[in-house]
């Protein structure tokens, strides 16, 4: 950040008084530019056995498969956040569980939220951040084309509890890859 988008004065990038790290702020009109993470909000969408996937038309990772999911927008909650991404992303509609996945990722600012939700009917297809939209049975998913390690995990967790019969919510920070 160059300016400030309070008042288009040259920002600052120090510790603001009482605080402990440094934030961009304005000399002039006293704004301080906090930046904290980001959350993305998804689904695991299911019908029997299967669930749903969406192969990416958008960079990054294009061609790749992943679960439904996207940022957050402010004025919704994340539950409404996850069955919009379902939407936009597989022209689908969910009925949502429960909140199954949190994923902390810390040196990219992300936390990832994704729930369960069966499908409500089979009238679904790619919108225009996919390529193609398709259900897929354990054996059928495509585990070397897809597109985010975090959505490959929530995936395995999926299946592993769903044999169990005991869908319980994940955990887990991702670490910077050394
Ligand atoms: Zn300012």
């Amino acid at each position: 950040m160059k300016f400030c988008s309070h008042c288009g004065h040259t920002v600052a990038f120090e510790i603001p008084m009482g605080d402990d790290r440094p934030r961009h702020l304005c000399h002039d009109c006293g704004a301080i530019h906090y930046v904290n993470p980001r959350v993305i909000v998804g689904v695991v969408p299911y019908l029997g056995d299967q669930i749903l996937l969406c192969k990416r038309a958008i960079e990054p990772r294009l061609g790749l498969w992943t679960l439904p999911a996207g940022f957050m927008e402010n004025g919704e909650s994340s539950e409404e956040g996850a069955l919009r991404e379902c939407w936009e992303e597989a022209l689908a509609r969910v009925r949502t569980d429960d909140l199954y996945c949190v994923y902390d990722i810390p040196h990219i600012n992300q936390v990832y939220l994704i729930y369960r939700g069966e499908l409500t009917d089979t009238d679904f297809g790619p919108g225009p951040e996919s390529l193609e939209v398709e259900l897929f049975h354990e054996d059928e998913i495509p585990w070397d084309d897809m597109a985010f390690p975090i959505m490959t995990e929530t995936i395995q967790h999926y299946f592993a509890d769903r044999k169990e019969g005991i869908f319980k919510l994940h955990r887990g920070v991702i670490e910077r890859k050394l």
